[in-house]
């Protein structure tokens, strides 16, 4: 098998918070993964290998991933968050090359074409959860306090104090502290 058969592995990155928040609470429709072309997109977007036509069945599985991601991020506590983690990871079928990129040799994770959408989305995201967890901890893993966005997202920055989801929601949630200050 060859280099270019596969996404680039760094572009999996990310995608835990990309799946989890294509179910957005704060949309009177939350649901933003509908369809099989949604799904489609995201894969797309997500560079994950898309080979074969995406049944009903499959959009209904990554759904079901989905809800499994979400409640990691949501557990009301770490030892909750753990037991969701090893659910995901359960059934986890990665295909492993070293492959040399940026001119060092890594071990690297790649999704496996002939196997069920859902199944690969399963292991890219488990995989990406399980090593943040495994540096990080689930502390990490946060709901963006910028109401009314609940996007979720990973703190992986040094210090570990991020509040929100991205510098819009932050720029957004200080003007209007600033103007409930200036208003009481
Ligand atoms: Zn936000």
């Amino acid at each position: 098998m060859d280099k270019r058969d596969y996404a680039k592995p760094h572009t999996y990155k990310g995608l835990p918070e990309l799946l989890a928040n294509t179910y957005d609470v704060a949309l009177s429709e939350p649901e933003r993964m509908a369809t099989t072309g949604d799904l489609r997109r995201f894969l797309e977007s997500a560079a994950m290998p898309v080979e074969r036509s995406i049944a009903d069945d499959d959009l209904a599985e990554v759904h079901a991933v989905r809800e499994q991601v979400r409640a990691v991020f949501l557990a009301p506590s770490d030892a909750e968050a753990l037991k969701h983690l090893n659910l995901l990871l359960s059934g986890v079928t990665p295909e492993l090359r070293v492959l040399e990129a940026d001119d060092k040799l890594s071990l690297l994770l790649f999704p496996v074409v002939s196997h069920k959408v859902a199944e690969n989305v399963r292991s890219v995201v488990a995989i990406a959860l399980g090593q943040v967890v495994e540096r990080l901890g689930f502390d990490r893993l946060r709901a963006c306090e910028a109401d009314p966005c609940r996007d979720l997202f990973i703190d992986t920055s040094k210090k570990g104090a991020r509040r929100f989801c991205s510098p819009r929601c932050a720029s957004r949630k200080h003007v209007s502290t600033f103007r409930s200050r200036r208003a009481s």
